[in-house]
């Protein structure tokens, strides 16, 4: 059986940790925080087998030499090879699949917050889960620092949304509240985003994560996966859904929440 372990990193960075139940070993995703993923492997008496690394960004990669060196060479850091993530000896691309002890792990390539952005689709019998770094948050996405609004299209509305809809959602960030504010600024009749909103702000008030949510709850909230509705195409100003997620990002990347 999957369990899934949220841990918070930096200042609002999540690592995850997991696990397998049924053979004990377990991966870590983005382990920034080497000494923190080291004391929660101790704690939950389980034997790390991989590191799976969403992208080179320092906040997400930038504990990989310091694991290599803790747990050896031979240890698998998994993530797309272009040279950027210290100590990767798996490299991984689009559909490629492995395992986590029984857990099955399939990469999703889903350039344009970097180009060598994966994702991680893991599921056993019963449960899906996918780690998605910074391409898809909840109720938002990543800025397209090496890509388009085509290829998040693309990530989000065709790689992430064609995954089975009770799939659970963990991202790379707690950005939960200022991304529903946001939402709510273009999307403000959807009870959706008030409901989300209001719930998000009572956990981070308890400093509980929001994560995870699944991809059904994705499709409802998130302004960047209601692409295709005409009341946000009208809303934008815009015909299609390309140039929507455009100027939604240019939106969002001057957006002062009024609080
Ligand atoms: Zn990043």
């Amino acid at each position: 059986m999957m369990h899934v372990q949220p841990i918070p990193a930096l200042e609002d960075n999540y690592m995850y940790l997991i696990k397998d139940t049924k053979s004990g070993k377990a991966a870590i995703v983005d382990p920034v925080d080497v000494e923190k993923v080291m004391e929660v492997v101790k704690a939950e008496n389980v034997q790390l087998t991989a590191a799976l690394i969403t992208h080179h960004h320092w906040d997400h990669a930038g504990g990989t030499k310091k694991l290599a060196e803790a747990m050896g060479a031979e240890f698998p850091i998994y993530g797309f090879s272009d040279g950027r993530i210290e100590s990767l000896n798996h490299a991984t691309e689009d559909q490629k699949s492995f395992k986590i002890g029984e857990l099955d792990v399939t990469s999703l390539h889903t350039p344009c917050h970097t180009t060598g952005h994966i994702c991680y689709y893991v599921r056993d019998a019963k449960e899906k889960a996918v780690f998605t770094g910074d391409t898809l948050f909840v109720a938002g996405c990543g800025k397209f620092f090496e890509g388009s609004a085509t290829e998040m299209n693309r990530a989000l509305n065709v790689v992430l949304a064609g995954l089975p809809d009770e799939t659970k959602v963990y991202c790379g960030h707690e950005y939960t509240v200022s991304n529903l504010l946001f939402a709510k600024s273009v999307d403000g009749d959807n009870t959706k985003v008030t409901e989300k909103l209001r719930w998000a702000q009572k956990l981070r008030a308890e400093h509980k994560p929001t994560v995870p949510s699944t991809i059904r709850e994705e499709k409802t909230f998130n302004p960047f996966m209601r692409v295709a509705d005409a009341a946000i195409l009208k809303k934008l100003g815009v015909k299609d859904e390309v140039a929507a997620i455009d100027k939604l990002r240019e939106q969002k990347n001057s957006f002062k929440a009024k609080v």
